[in-house]
């Protein structure tokens, strides 16, 4: 097993009578992406910065590099720490001196934070623009150097709170290179706060998912978007059809419909996405009736009603127009896209 870099054991945050964090244990391990997903509001910022040292926790321990964090380590465990926010401001003077200037500090010669600040220039591909004004860049590229800052002190491990949140799609997508390409070349271990889904799936090994200010799930990106582990996970994640049910001697029932089954018994959630979902006049597993159409971009969301409402999205070229409000209709699944949750 690699070292692992980042350990938590039963962290809390409470500020006055609001709890943000609660219970949150978690370890992470050298080389890894790690990204965490979550609705805002859930402590997300509040996890990173307790993480950098930059906020105390309420109740628990941090260790950092296989060290606790505390009064004593913290300037010595941040020193192999970087954190990049979703808005930096630059400094007005010229981007080559803007990245020198995360060297400040660090007692390192003149000599060799002028040559770390002229290879990343050149790693990042931004050579021609180390004369510029920090002011005049447009936000990607100040983001890009915002976080060059941060890599020219060699971190061992990034934490990103939103970085891209700010930016347009291409200059996401540079940002973005700049992480893997970090994390691929010196194995610099990455915990990253996105709201963007797609890029957790883009960059995360593993992905944690916080809701409320707890754990709710912590998986691979297929884990996570298949196999969501309750109903609020599934919920951030996507799932429209998140419909109350029970298990009981075999049958499952949910609405009016009961349908045999060979799961266990339980009383809870069954989930599914409404890409998942198929639709036949003719046969399937229960029979609904139509009770809206409406165009989502690419597809159509077909509401059904069958004694609870079903969401099914169909592709709008695949349809025919042979589906109208009040028909009667057929659904399907696939027994593995149908995911129960106790919770
Ligand atoms: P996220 O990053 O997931 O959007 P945050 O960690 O920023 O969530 O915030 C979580 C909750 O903690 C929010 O309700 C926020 O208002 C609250 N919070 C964050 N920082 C402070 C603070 N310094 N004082 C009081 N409440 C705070």
């Amino acid at each position: 097993m690699s070292e692992l870099i980042v350990e938590t054991h039963a962290l809390s945050k409470t500020y006055g009578k609001h709890t943000v964090l609660k219970d949150i244990s978690l370890s992470v391990e050298q080389g890894e992406i790690v990204a965490v997903i979550g609705p805002s509001g859930a402590g997300k910022s509040t996890l990173l910065k307790l993480l950098d040292g930059l906020e105390k926790p309420t109740e628990g321990t941090v260790n950092l590099f296989s060290e606790e964090l505390n009064k004593h380590s913290v300037r010595k465990l941040r020193s192999r720490t970087g954190m990049l926010f979703q808005k930096t401001i630059l400094f007005d003077r010229t981007v080559e001196e803007n990245i020198t200037l995360g060297l400040s500090y660090r007692h390192i010669p003149a000599a060799e934070r002028k040559k770390r600040t002229s290879e990343l220039l050149a790693e990042i591909n931004m050579e021609s623009y180390a004369k510029h004004r920090g002011r005049t860049l447009s936000g990607g590229e100040g983001q890009r150097v915002a976080f060059a800052r941060v890599l020219v002190t060699k971190p061992e491990l990034l934490f990103l709170d939103e970085p891209t949140a700010n930016l347009d799609p291409l200059a996401t997508a540079a940002l973005e290179e700049m992480i893997l390409r970090e994390n691929h070349a010196h194995k610099t271990t990455v915990i990253i706060n996105t709201h963007d889904q797609a890029q957790a799936q883009r960059l995360a090994d593993r992905v944690i998912v916080l809701i409320d200010g707890t754990i709710r799930q912590t998986g691979t990106p297929d884990d996570i978007w298949y196999h969501p582990a309750d109903s609020a996970a599934a919920r951030f994640v996507g799932f429209q059809n998140i419909i109350p049910c029970s298990i009981h001697d075999g049958m499952l029932s949910f609405g009016t419909a009961k349908i045999p089954t060979e799961k266990k018994d339980m009383d809870g959630f069954m989930m599914i996405r409404a890409e998942d979902i198929t639709l036949s006049k003719t046969e399937g597993n229960i029979c609904g009736t139509v009770i809206s159409l409406t165009r989502r971009g690419a597809f159509i969301e077909i509401e059904v009603d069958a004694g609870c409402t079903f969401s099914i999205r169909i592709p709008h070229k695949e349809y025919t127009g042979d589906i109208a409000i009040g028909n009667q209709i057929y659904l399907s699944w696939n027994s593995d896209a149908l995911i129960f949750s106790e919770r």
